[in-house]
Parts: structure tokens; C-alpha cells; sequence
């Protein structure tokens, strides 16, 4: 029998995945809902209000609709308005259009002639093999010059990863950048010859992010308030197979009683510090290893105003804010330009954002001042008149995993899993999107049945 430790969308995947195949399995998640960072809240009359507490949207390519349609969600899919395609940078106090094209990053007047000639230069860029060491703001930085990086690199990278570019290892954030690199020379060129009839597009669904957790939980037997509190040997001698004994934790109305089962196989997709209490008597140094991974505070803001009172057009994605700017804010999504539904049509939602590796301290002021610091800044940017009609606050003490030099190690210590019968699959390693988690989850129950020739 197999064990799967989480109900995040990896699990989720994982075991959607298993039972399309008629994998028998058990799936323990230790809080009352499923979705994991997929967290959703509706309110207001008839659900006026739609707020993502996590996950914002999703990145759909090909593969990603299929799964969903497999699951027959399809129905339930919204797609972000096209308006949403525009995407702003703060540049001098003001949200600013940046071009969305590499050839449009040429003929702009967002960068500077000494930008341009970079960038232009850069389509001539020699093949080369990247040091695997090399960040992303300093691999950027020497392609296209610090203005580029400072004020479309960096602010994507907050508003993606929570995350400082120059920490951030190249390899494992953007590898289709490496492996532009490496094929092309020049990255712009790999983008324009392999991106070009790219179908991805940015999703959510009509109930929010979340629903689509509880859509997939529907078919899997999830077996809620079940936390897993260690994973033990069983008894080698009494049995010839190995087999882990997961302790779990059963929490029915406030009454806690334990229970220990085995199992043949066990899938983790926990975050670093449960994978790691697990795994420390076994696999010490990774298990070290996984604890030292930096995981930066992000606070999310939900700000609702009339949308007579604000003085910018919305229309676009966001506004990004970069750290050369001097802002107390990351950045914000302009959710209701993004998908209907989020807002009542004479109203604005932006989800604003405040912490990350970059903005750390922040992040872990008292909420009353992250408030007040980020409306008054909200006010300014947008010359919005009036206080806000709903705010909402939620602070993740540890956001996104970063994908940094730690995670060399990581790589290295995950080796000694082989042939554990222990299997990782979760955001901090291998990709930290929705998608990636998604994939993730499918690639290991099938990599599973064909090696278990099942
Ligand atoms: C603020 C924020 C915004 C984001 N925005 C986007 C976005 O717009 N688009 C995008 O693609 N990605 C986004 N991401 C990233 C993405 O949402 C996550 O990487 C992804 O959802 C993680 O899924 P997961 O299943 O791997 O992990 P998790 O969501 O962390 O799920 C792990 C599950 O395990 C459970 N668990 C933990 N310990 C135990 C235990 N001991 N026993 C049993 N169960 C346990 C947890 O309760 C949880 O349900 C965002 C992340 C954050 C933090």
C-alpha cells in the first residue's frame, strides 16, 4: 500500500493521477481542507468578492488543459482578460507599460539607448555552457546590463518567486533560459524561435483557485484532520519487504488519537520542515539539508476600492515594483482586471504584495502597519481618493522555497532516497508553480506504475 503525506495540489495530483489507474493508496492531510497554498475566499452578497489568499492563477499550456478536462473541471476554467496581457512597472512613482515582446524591449523608450544596444547585442550572443553555479540576476545582468534587471527581471522574480535575482540559481528557476543558452547563444533568439507558437495562458477557475483543489479532492479519498507526525521503520526481521510505519495524528472535533500504519511505499509532498522531521531519523544530512532551505515571509493584501475614486486606468496585469524605487511594496496584481468575478463591476481589487527575500523586514512588521504604510502607498501610486471599501490580510510566514545555492545540496542529498521506497514530490524542488506541482505529481505516479510493472 502506498502512503501519500499532503493534500497541496502536488498531492492532489499525484493521487488523481494513481487512481485513474486503480493504484490503491491512502492520502493523510493534516488540516480540514485540501489545496494547500490554493486558498480561496468568497464573500460578500451572492459572492461578490473572490479573494486568493495564495495562488493567484495558473499557467495552462497544453498539458495543464488536459489534465483539467480529464478531470472535468473545463467547465469551471476562466481565462484571464486580455487587457491582463499589459504588464506595468513602477518607474519614477508611476505604473509604466513594459513591452511584452523581445522585439518591443528595442523599440520602447522604457530603457535606456546603452539598454538597448545591450540587448540588441545579445541576439548575437555565442553558444556557451553555463556555470551551474551562476544566478539569474548575474547571468541577466552581463546579457542585457543592470537597468534590464533592476526593472524587469528583478520585480518579475519578486512577484514570481518572492525572491532576490541575484540568489536565485539560473538553472533551476528558468532552465529554458540555460537551455537557450547553451542551443542558441542567444537567449532572445531561443525565446523567438521556441516560444513563438507557445500556447500558455494564464487561468483561474470561477470559484477560485481552490475550487479546483476540492474539485480533484472529490475522486480521492482524502482523509482530512490526519497529521503525519513521524515515519518510522517497521520491523526488518519479522518482515522480508521494508515497510514504513507512518504515526498519524487524528484530530475528530478537538479529540486526538494516534494510529501507526505501514506501508510499502511513501510519497512526500509536505513542505521542507515536516519532510524533514520525517526523514531526520533516517536520512540525517538531508535531512539537515532540506531544514536550511529559505522559505522568505510574504504578507498578501487584499484592497477593494470604488473604482470612481481611483485615478489610473487598470488595465493590465499589475504593477511590479522595483527595489530600486524605494517602495514599501513589492508589487500588486490588478485581480479584478485579471479574471471577472473578482469584484462588483463598480469596484477594484488589487492584491498587493509585501515581503520577500528582498523586502524580509517588512514582511514582519505588525499588520496594523503593513496596512497602513501599504493603503498610503496604494493612494499615491494610483491617486486613489478614498479608503478602501474591504481589506483583507494574510501573511505566509514562509511564502515560496528558493530555489538558491541550497539547493545544489538538496539535488545531491536527494540521491540517497534511491531505493528508500520514500518519494518527494513538492514545491521546493523541481519547479514551484501550480503547473510544475501538477506535473510533478503525474510524472512520479507514472514513472511509479511503469517501474512497479503495474
Ligand atoms: C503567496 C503565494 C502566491 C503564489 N502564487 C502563485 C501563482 O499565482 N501561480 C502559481 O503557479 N504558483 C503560485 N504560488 C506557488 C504555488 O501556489 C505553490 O508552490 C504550490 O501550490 C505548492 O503546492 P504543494 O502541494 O507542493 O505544497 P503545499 O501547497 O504546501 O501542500 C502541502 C500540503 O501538506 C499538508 N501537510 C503539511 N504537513 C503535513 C503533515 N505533517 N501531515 C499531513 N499533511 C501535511 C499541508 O496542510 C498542505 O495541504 C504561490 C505561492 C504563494 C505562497
Amino acid at each position: 500500500m502506498i502512503a501519500i503525506v499532503g493534500a497541496g495540489i502536488s498531492g492532489l495530483s499525484l493521487a488523481w493521477h494513481l487512481h485513474q489507474k486503480n493504484i490503491p493508496y491512502q492520502i493523510f492531510e493534516a488540516s480540514s481542507e485540501v489545496g494547500g497554498y490554493l486558498k480561496t475566499t468568497q464573500m460578500g452578497k451572492n459572492k461578490a468578492y473572490l479573494f486568493e489568499k495564495g495562488a493567484n492563477s495558473l499557467l495552462m499550456d497544453d498539458e495543464i488543459f488536459d489534465f483539467i478536462q480529464k478531470s472535468g473541471f473545463e467547465n469551471e476554467l476562466v481565462y484571464a482578460n486580455k487587457v491582463s496581457k499589459s504588464r506595468f512597472i513602477v518607474k519614477d512613482g508611476k505604473p509604466k507599460k513594459l513591452p511584452t515582446s523581445p522585439q518591443g524591449l528595442l523599440f520602447s523608450s522604457f530603457f535606456s539607448p546603452t539598454t538597448k544596444a545591450k540587448i540588441f547585442k545579445e541576439l548575437y550572443s555565442k553558444k556557451e555552457e553555463l556555470d551551474p553555479k551562476i544566478t539569474v540576476g548575474d547571468f541577466l545582468e552581463e546579457r542585457f546590463g543592470k537597468q534590464l534587471v533592476d526593472y524587469a527581471v528583478s520585480p518579475f522574480v519578486t512577484g514570481i518567486y518572492a525572491a532576490d535575482a541575484y540568489q536565485l540559481l539560473l538553472k533551476y528557476t528558468f532552465p529554458k533560459i540555460t537551455e537557450y543558452a547553451e542551443k542558441h547563444g542567444s537567449i532572445l533568439k531561443g525565446f523567438i524561435k521556441e516560444n513563438g507558437g507557445s500556447r500558455k495562458q494564464s487561468v483561474s477557475f470561477k470559484n477560485g483557485m481552490q475550487s479546483f483543489a476540492r474539485h480533484l479532492a472529490k475522486s480521492i479519498n482524502v482523509q482530512y484532520n490526519h497529521r503525519v507526525v513521524s515515519l518510522k521503520n517497521s520491523d526488518f526481521i519479522e518482515r522480508k519487504n521494508r515497510r514504513w510505519v507512518l504515526e498519524i495524528e487524528h484530530d475528530y472535533r478537538g479529540q486526538i488519537t494516534t494510529e501507526s500504519l505501514e506501508f510499502d511505499k511513501v510519497f512526500l509532498t509536505t513542505p521542507p520542515s515536516a519532510t524533514a522531521n520525517f526523514l531526520e531519523p533516517h536520512f540525517e544530512k538531508l535531512a539537515l539539508t532540506i531544514k536550511d532551505i529559505h522559505y522568505p515571509t510574504m504578507c498578501l493584501i487584499h484592497s477593494v476600492f470604488k473604482k470612481k475614486d481611483v485615478g489610473f486606468e487598470l488595465n493590465g496585469f499589475g504593477a511590479l515594483h522595483p527595489k530600486v524605487e524605494g517602495l514599501f511594496s513589492a508589487g500588486t496584481i490588478w485581480s479584478s482586471s485579471v479574471f471577472e468575478g473578482r469584484a462588483p463591476k463598480d469596484e477594484v481589487l488589487f492584491t498587493g504584495f509585501v515581503g520577500g527575500r528582498q523586502w524580509q523586514e517588512n514582511a514582519e512588521l505588525p499588520k496594523k502597519e503593513i496596512l497602513e504604510k501599504h493603503t498610503a502607498e496604494l493612494k499615491q501610486i494610483y491617486g486613489i481618493k478614498k479608503a478602501p471599501v474591504i481589506q483583507q490580510f494574510i501573511r505566509w510566514e514562509k511564502s515560496v522555497p528558493q530555489y538558491d545555492e541550497q539547493m545544489l545540496q538538496v539535488e545531491r542529498q536527494l540521491k540517497r532516497l534511491k531505493k528508500s521506497d520514500i518519494y518527494i514530490c513538492a514545491n521546493w524542488f523541481g519547479g514551484v508553480s501550480v503547473s510544475d506541482c501538477i506535473k510533478k505529481g503525474r510524472d512520479l505516479a507514472l514513472q511509479f506504475i511503469a517501474d512497479s510493472n503495474l
